[in-house]
């Protein structure tokens, strides 16, 4: 199978969609954004033996790539619109290849994604996504814009995906966790879901937010840098699924992984005080849940001792 004819099977859908001028087959795709709108553009690469293991399978990297890739739109609270797509392929396994395109079609069609262009080439595995979205002018929701005294918020559960990571490397015995358990947690790090809505619902609401990909410590930090503050945490707060709280008895090591553990794709954010009502809250599409407040004092702050499990030196211990 030539390399015309491997897109022509599988990435080029024919589909009519707006905003698309010129979509496959051109040496450019054309493309419009509504009027007084900016465009968002972010990329994520995957490389075999860097990011996944050789026997990954075809759609759970799909989901990966994707799932990683908009869940940068919605940190920004960008409306998901287009995709352009590397794939450097080994051999065009044509197994392979049916079942990553339909997973990804699939993936697109639930975010709102249109594959608009790409490039194929031949050598070790490496996918590359590069998603565009639109955000109202000036709206984005960026890393810079903490305010003393905001809380700081976090949405869904955190861990989760450390722990899928765990079931896989047989750090956890997975005989002593429920299939249904199990199963939440693998999905959790297959199947990431951005944030697409909440992200949108936080426009000019949140004064600061990013997606959470290497820890929540990590990522906060980010927005304390840009921000030039730091943080007040209760542990306490942190919010973690039944599913990890079930497969993991040890609290330090839940803690652990929902501060540090990376890929759980959910949305840190700093709210004022003012915002958080509770009909604002409960109103969002994904539940959040306050975890501690934006202060003065640089670094990240905690009355309760961090778990030591991990190698992370940018806070500070009131204790
Ligand atoms: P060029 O040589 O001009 O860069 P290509 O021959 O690489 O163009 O690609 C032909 C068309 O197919 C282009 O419109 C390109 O965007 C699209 N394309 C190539 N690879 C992919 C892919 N993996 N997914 C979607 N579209 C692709
Ligand atoms: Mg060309």
């Amino acid at each position: 199978m030539g390399e015309f004819e491997l897109i022509e099977q599988y990435f080029n859908l024919h589909r009519e969609q707006t905003g698309v001028d010129i979509g496959i087959g051109d040496d450019c795709a054309v493309l419009s954004i509504p009027p007084n709108t900016q465009l968002a553009v972010s990329i994520d690469t995957l490389v075999e033996g860097t990011h996944f293991l050789s026997e990954t399978a075809p759609e759970q990297l799909a989901s990966r790539l994707i799932g990683a890739a908009a869940s940068d739109l919605a940190a920004m609270g960008a409306t998901p619109a287009w995709l352009t797509l590397s794939l450097c392929l080994p051999d065009a396994d044509e197994n392979w290849l049916a079942a990553f395109a339909q997973r990804l079609h699939e993936e697109c069609r639930t975010l709102g994604l249109h594959l608009v262009g790409g490039d194929t080439t031949k050598g070790p595995l490496v996918l590359t996504a590069q998603v565009h979205g639109y955000v109202a002018q000036q709206q984005a929701l960026t890393r810079h814009g903490a305010r003393e005294g905001d809380y700081i918020c976090v949405s869904g559960t955190l861990g989760d995906s450390r722990a899928g990571l765990a079931i896989q490397l047989n750090e956890l015995d997975s005989h002593s966790i429920a299939p249904v358990d199990k199963d939440y947690l693998l999905n959790r790090f297959f199947r990431p879901t951005p944030r697409i809505a909440l992200g949108q619902a936080l426009v000019s609401k949140a004064n600061a937010c990013i997606d959470i990909s290497d820890g929540l410590l990590a990522d906060l930090t980010h927005i304390l840098s840009a921000s030039d503050l730091g943080a007040q945490l209760d542990l306490s707060q942190l919010p973690i699924s039944s599913s990890l709280v079930a497969s993991v008895s040890d609290v330090q090591t839940r803690q652990a992984w929902a501060l540090s553990g990376g890929e759980d794709f959910e949305l840190c954010f700093t709210l004022p005080k003012s915002m958080a009502t509770p009909q604002f809250l409960n109103a969002l599409p994904t539940p959040v849940t306050i975890i501690g407040e934006v202060c003065r004092e640089l670094g990240i702050h905690t009355a309760q001792p961090l778990p030591d499990c991990f190698g992370f030196d940018h806070f500070k211990k009131d204790t």
